[in-house]
């Protein structure tokens, strides 16, 4: 089978580098080989840079208004393209094409919200601060800015990024994960062809080696990043002593909460969602059930039961399954092992994931659903991000110990309750630590106009990606003073007055 090719994109060209050495990206559904994607390095990162220095007065200088033209014609483009970035991204990460299609809708968003951009950029203003003198505010580019995205929405989270960037008069590099680079190309050769001039959107590819060349050119000015905990606290550290402003994502453990006045059948479904959608794969992934009081007799039953139903399969073919594949054999071990030490360490597997067989696709990255029982604070599945198709389970005697429980954890991303209680949600709103809140509501993630609100380790820096924050983010404050002592020679009212 011919692979997909995976070129970069430096100032309007796409290149093939067959020289460099390459890391394979697979189809999950089958472990075929679709594309290998080449390892960046310096040289390369440089000729980004340098595209996306060159590029930058011009795009600077574009008027607000002509962007959002661009942008507009962009949003056009990719809903015009929509099931094939969805077939696209299904290929290269697994996805169902329900799922794909929310990953590219939550993109697309992303460009809705920039194209307002004449609007997002406006400054304020008062007039007579001090006798004579009027004070304004604008928001001018950042300069060139660099982002570097995670495997799991290889369409919307480049879009958390660039859309935004561009829209403020920055100039981008963009590096992919380098397990699913295909759909950002897809979408870059979009954006050209909306007329984005060369240069102002780059994409290199790479790992590591390619990050740091990024993290520490001195002609980056912002970096925008998305993965795990580990990686985003590197970079925030990297990144800022080389004096770059930084905003870095990491991973999360999200709890949900299940109150026994929980109504069972919409929370049942809450959780299956939160929990197997994207076979576990989203940072927003309710990935821990507190059942609180009574509600595991009520609650429980039916939630093991619709784990168990739920149909695993390939996902790149007419015939649908209800969960896909992890994105590589190496990590659905990973999740196997985490099951296995799970159950070592005390926890009851109620129902067990890890011995699907599909005969349609025999090499696929295959787990099915799974749901550790009796898990106890401080096992390895409870202190790790398992980022599989994986729920744990843990009871509690009432809300003030679940909000205490969640409280205690590193991350801080999201958390939801379900209940029907307006008292016990506006508790939990009020005293959990974390940045984006559900009430009967599974993955609270933010939409483009809001920010994507990590907590704690869950996210390093000070502005967040999406809404104001991230036009914040992408731009710098100027304040100017002004006053004026007589009118100029040029004034014809003035000239008038001499006659
Ligand atoms: P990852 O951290 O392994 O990789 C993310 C990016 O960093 C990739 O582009 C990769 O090439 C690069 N990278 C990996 N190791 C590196 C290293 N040692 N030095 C420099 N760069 C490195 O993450 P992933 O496995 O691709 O994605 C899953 C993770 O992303 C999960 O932890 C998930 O929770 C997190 N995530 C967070 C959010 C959020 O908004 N908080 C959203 C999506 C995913």
């Amino acid at each position: 089978m011919t692979l997909t090719p995976c070129p970069v994109f430096i100032g309007g060209e796409w290149t093939k580098l067959p020289d460099l050495p390459t890391t394979p990206v697979h189809n999950p559904s089958t472990g075929e080989l679709i594309a290998e994607a080449p390892l960046c390095a310096s040289r390369q990162v440089d000729q980004a840079v340098a595209a996306a220095t060159v590029a930058l007065p011009a795009w600077w200088e574009t008027p607000a208004t002509e962007r959002a033209r661009i942008l507009f014609r962009f949003k056009a483009i990719l809903e015009e393209h929509f099931e094939e970035l969805v077939r696209c991204n299904t290929r290269e990460h697994g996805k169902t094409w329900v799922e794909s299609r929310g990953d590219v809708k939550r993109g697309i968003e992303m460009v809705e919200f920039a194209c307002g951009i004449p609007s997002l950029l406006m400054g304020e203003s008062l007039e007579n601060v001090a006798r004579g003198i009027d004070c304004e505010t604008v928001r001018q580019p950042l300069g060139v800015c660099a982002g570097i995205t995670p495997f799991n929405f290889p369409c919307m989270v480049p879009l958390w990024m660039y859309p935004v960037a561009i829209a403020c008069g920055n100039t981008f590099i963009l590096k992919p994960s380098e397990k699913v680079p295909l759909t950002a190309i897809k979408v870059a050769e979009l954006f050209e062809k909306a007329g984005l001039p060369k240069g102002v959107l780059n994409i290199v590819h790479g790992g590591r080696e390619c990050v740091d060349a990024l993290l520490t050119h001195p002609g980056i000015n912002g970096i925008s990043f998305v993965g795990s905990t580990p990686v985003a606290r590197y970079i925030y550290e990297v990144g800022t002593k080389h004096r770059k402003r930084v905003q870095a994502n990491g991973g999360a453990k999200n709890f949900l909460m299940l109150m026994p006045d929980a109504d069972v059948d919409n929370s049942v479904r809450g959780v299956i969602e939160a929990a197997f959608g994207c076979a576990g794969e989203r940072c927003m992934a309710g990935s821990t059930a507190v059942v609180v009081g009574d509600a595991a007799k009520r609650v429980l039953p039916p939630l093991v039961e619709a784990a168990r139903a739920i149909k695993v399969g390939p996902t790149d073919r007419e015939a649908q399954p209800d969960m896909g594949p992890v994105i590589t054999s190496q990590h659905r071990d990973r999740v196997a092992q985490l099951i296995e030490t799970g159950a070592k360490e005390g926890a009851r597997i109620a129902t067990d994931g890890r011995h699907v067989k599909i005969e349609a696709a025999p090499n696929g990255f295959f787990l099915g659903a799974t749901v550790l029982d009796d898990v106890q604070p401080g096992m390895t599945v409870m202190r790790e991000e398992i980022f599989g198709p994986v729920l744990n389970v843990m009871r509690m005697e009432d809300l003030d110990t679940a909000i205490e429980l969640a409280n205690r954890s590193p991350y801080g991303n999201g958390a939801s309750i379900f209940t029907c209680s307006g008292k016990a949600a506006r508790e939990f709103k009020h005293r959990i630590k974390c940045g984006m809140v559900g009430i009967n509501v599974g993955v609270p993630a933010s939409m483009a106009w809001f920010p994507f609100n990590g907590w704690n380790e869950s996210f390093f820096g000070d502005l967040h990606m999406q809404g104001k924050e991230g036009i914040q983010f992408f731009t710098q404050l100027k304040v100017t003073m002004s006053r004026w002592f007589s009118y100029g020679e040029g004034d014809v009212w003035y000239r008038e007055q001499r006659k």
